[in-house]
């Protein structure tokens, strides 16, 4: 028997570990079976469950448990993400709380002390997911720095050089002076920020009070300025000098002529600073300009800026910068101006653009195969729209600046001789040069970025390079589901790397997921405290309930609105699925599937054609991923016709009053059965508990069972025939409803129908309609005269009289509606009044004013209810 209430806690730890126990979620290396297989995208090492992560668990968790059901060998690979800077950055901070920093320990003892602090805490975020249900093969974890996958790196790594894809170079790239690193333009964030515009003339060497005018935001970066460029064709400047002085120090620039000049922008002057602007950088390869870096990694000004400059932080010079031009009289004006500035992604601070020796990927090669595989198909993006994100990008990529100044993650395997300068890239460390033979070698102290490891995912975590079964077995795998933030950082890649090393795409299709928002549509974040805690959810409604809503919700292209209210919606409907397996249960006892079940009553022919179509609508769904159809077919069903019409249909049978209880027992064991089944890739743990209790359970999770897909076949006149029945009893609840007539109380009804069969028909299953009405007595007739003080409902031809002589008292009836009319109509008549104050509408505030809007259509709409029922009690009635 089920307890009385559902208690999610107990059952979520009873089937977890059922699960863990029988290795439920094991996949096969080889198997005769269809292969269905979805790698995860794993969650940084340093994370916390949040939304974003709890609808991309849920999603491929249904879509697992779907392809078990449906008979296929299914691997979900878990695993988590090295995550290179975040991770760093939390063991700093540890180490700072010690009084420490990480050069203090040195890079073997710090990288110890990241694994240290992985040990103890990385595994907090695979927990999370397992109490999400998530049926990962957890035996096959895997981790971005694990041994396997750093010889995949290794490799990868050693082939793309070989094959000239891998270079070195001087690049101008985005540096984070905090955290020492280079980022790649996707890691910048934009952000409109006030800021000024200054223009400062730079003299002509043979005339000093004349020159050219330059504009900049960033003043401080004239001190490493080697050009000004003007447009060739700029007829302002078809007869200026050839140099110019640069002030503040005592260099003369050359005015050189550009087509990227912007003539419009400011004088059409520009100054050119290749070291520190990544289209000075372009215009000074193009006119082989010097480039001098005037400001360091550190942020802090370099010797190079000139001795009245050198150390200081940059912004300080740029006050300094801006006083001496001041002093020179060579600062023209100075305006305000909103203009985008670089972040670092990570820590927030001020990007600048930098010369670095970097390590870069050459991509275009590996691009062009992973848009030819988007265009023929073999890899396909849902929604489609997404398709179009991607090959803009894909057409515009640039090189991948894929090393990172930091000591946490896969240490790139090159190798420098301090002898003969030589170069070697190896897949084993090195210990003598290659081209001298000296042992003076260091190995380059980059790492690569975290992606470069994660574009690898698919088949590193299946065991590449090893040729393994699992590979074989499970590559390409069927479907990737992620966000769209990460459709370039990772996606892309993942696509390049897979069609370069594996000859063929990761992944079949890709489904790109909407964002969890709050109710209101903003996106959740913790200045604002509009986060919703998954944890927390799970603590108070259970996993299933905050499954179902995510799923309920995931419509395509359609960001979630998330809110408590719906969440306790969801957990309502488990609740309701919980309450009437119970009362099957105790019908159940009495059943034994021994017994003939042909004997079926309209209502199981009904739900069994019902259920047939519902299964299959399903199924299409979760075919072209339409979560939120499947999810709410199903809440239909089960809440609507299942308990609500079904159920108390079959009463009269249950009780032993009608028909063949026997048949009735198999019809709703069978229903049943199969609505767990179809529910169970929603919400796995009351499934699987109240199928165990179910006569017949099986010996396994319910994923093991088939997918019930053909249950029986669609019965059109069954349908018919009850939805007719159903429009009824509808009809004869909502006179109750009118009439205010108490629902204890049994009516009489008279139908008329002019179809003989429908009579027929009707007079058959009379019972149906006597139960769920609550009906005294039934006359089903030809149409005839109109019988006395009766309501009426119409439905097609046929029309059923409520009989209200004597049920009623018209006149006392009469009196309560139009008091209530009254109260309505002074309750209406303040709302009016605020809603004709134009002070009132424009200064309460908006949520107000759609608050007293709604109240007064809602007490319109009850009033002309309430009138009509008047006029229909008067007419009835006579009076
Ligand atoms: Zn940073
Ligand atoms: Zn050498």
């Amino acid at each position: 028997m089920l307890d009385k209430s559902y208690e999610p806690h107990a059952v979520e730890k009873k089937w977890s570990e059922y699960w863990k126990e029988n290795e439920q979620f094991a996949a096969k290396d080889t198997s005769d079976q269809p292969s269905y297989s979805i790698v995860i995208p794993p969650p940084n090492v340093t994370g916390v469950l949040h939304m974003g992560h709890a609808l991309n668990i849920t999603l491929q968790d249904i879509m697992c448990r779907y392809h078990r059901m449906k008979g296929c060998n299914v691997l979900w690979m878990p695993g988590t993400d090295h995550a290179g800077i975040a991770t760093q950055n939390v063991v700093e901070k540890q180490l700072a709380k010690e009084g420490l920093d990480r050069h203090q320990l040195g890079r073997d003892k710090f990288i110890q002390r990241v694994w240290e602090w992985r040990k103890e805490y990385g595994g907090a975020i695979i927990n999370q997911l397992k109490r999400m249900g998530a049926s990962c093969d957890w035996n096959r974890e895997r981790f971005t720095m694990d041994d396997g996958l750093t010889v995949a790196v290794r490799k990868v790594f050693v082939e793309l050089y070989n094959d000239g894809l891998i270079y070195q170079g001087d690049y101008i790239t985005n540096w984070c002076p905090r955290c020492q690193t280079a980022l790649a333009d996707l890691e910048v964030e934009h952000e409109e920020l006030d800021g000024h515009l200054y223009h400062i003339r730079y003299p002509f060497e043979e005339n000093p009070d004349d020159g050219l005018i330059v504009a900049t935001t960033r003043p401080e970066t004239m001190l490493g300025d080697t050009a000004v460029a003007v447009h060739p064709e700029d007829e302002r400047y078809t007869n200026v000098p050839d140099a110019v002085q640069l002030p503040l120090t005592n260099r003369t620039i050359p005015v050189i002529k550009d087509s990227y000049v912007d003539r419009s922008f400011g004088t059409g002057a520009l100054k050119v600073t290749p070291a520190h602007d990544p289209n000075d950088f372009e215009i000074g390869r193009r006119h082989a300009l010097q480039t001098i870096r005037v400001i360091g990694d550190d942020a802090k000004m370099t010797d190079l800026a000139g001795t009245s400059y050198q150390g200081m932080d940059r912004f300080a010079c740029r006050k300094q910068v801006i006083d001496d031009l001041n002093d020179l009289g060579l600062m023209i004006k100075i305006e305000p101006l909103k203009h985008g500035v670089g972040h670092c992604y990570r820590c927030k601070t001020v990007v600048e653009p930098n010369l670095s020796r970097q390590w870069f990927v050459k991509t275009s090669p590996l691009a062009e195969k992973a848009i030819k595989a988007v265009e023929n198909g073999e890899t396909r993006i849902v929604p489609e729209n997404w398709t179009k994100t991607y090959y803009e990008w894909m057409y515009n990529i640039k090189d991948w600046c894929i090393s990172r100044q930091i000591w946490w993650g896969h240490r790139i395997p090159a190798w420098y001789c301090q002898d003969c300068q030589h170069t070697m890239v190896h897949l084993e460390d090195m210990t003598h040069c290659t081209k001298c033979n000296s042992q003076n070698l260091t190995q380059e102290s980059d790492v690569l970025d975290t992606w470069f490891s994660s574009a690898l995912w698919p088949f590193s975590t299946m065991g590449w390079p090893e040729k393994t079964h699992l590979l074989k077995t499970f590559y390409p795998t069927s479907l990737l589901v992620s966000g769209f933030d990460i459709l370039f950082f990772w996606i892309a890649r993942m696509m390049m790397m897979g069609l370069w090393f594996m000859k063929d795409v990761p992944f079949k299709d890709v489904y790109i997921h909407a964002l969890v928002r709050d109710e209101d549509g903003k996106k959740m974040s913790k200045s604002k405290g509009n986060v919703i805690d998954p944890l927390d959810i799970i603590q108070r409604y259970g996993t299933d309930a905050f499954r179902f809503t995510l799923a309920a919700f995931a419509a395509q292209g359609r960001d979630i609105r998330m809110s408590e209210k719906r969440i306790e919606g969801y957990r309502n409907f488990i609740n309701k699925l919980w309450n009437a397996a119970r009362f099957s249960l105790t019908h159940l006892e009495s059943y034994s599937s021994k017994e003939s079940a042909d004997q079926l009553s309209l209502p199981d022919r009904w739900i069994l054609s019902r259920l047939t179509q519902v299964a299959s609508d399903v199924e299409s769904h979760l075919d072209e991923y339409r979560f939120n159809d499947a999810a709410n077919t199903l809440y239909q069903f089960v809440w609507h016709e299942f308990c609500d019409w079904y159920l108390e249909s079959i009463k009269p049978i249950l009780y032993g009053r009608e028909g063949h209880k026997q048949s009735t027992l198999a019809c709703l064991n069978k229903v049943l059965c199969a609505s767990l089944g179809l529910l169970h890739p929603f919400i796995p743990f009351i499934t699987e508990e109240i199928r165990s209790k179910l006569p017949d359970a099986p010996d396994t999770s319910l994923m093991y069972t088939d997918y019930p897909s053909k249950i029986s076949s669609v019965d059109t006149s069954a349908e018919k025939l009850m939805n007719l029945i159903m429009d009824m009893v509808t009809g004869i609840r909502n006179i109750r409803g009118e009439m205010n007539i108490s629902p204890s109380f049994l009516l009489d009804i008279i139908i008329h129908s002019p179809d003989a069969d429908i009579r027929q028909a009707i007079e058959t299953h009379k019972y149906l309609v006597i139960t769920l009405a609550r009906l005294k007595h039934i006359t089903i007739q030809k149409p005839s005269i109109r019988p006395k003080s009766s309501a009426t409902v119409v439905i097609g031809d046929h029309t059923i009289y409520v009989t209200l002589e004597g049920v009623i008292d018209f006149e006392k009836e009469a009196d309560r509606l139009k008091k209530e009319i009254n109260k309505i109509e002074k309750e209406l008549v303040g709302a009016s009044k605020k809603l004709a104050n134009e002070d009132f509408l424009s200064k309460a505030p908006e949520a107000v004013v759609k608050k007293v809007t709604e109240k007064h259509s809602a007490l319109m709409e009850k009033q002309d209810r309430l009138k009509d029922n008047l006029t229909k009690i008067q007419k009835i009635g006579n009076i």
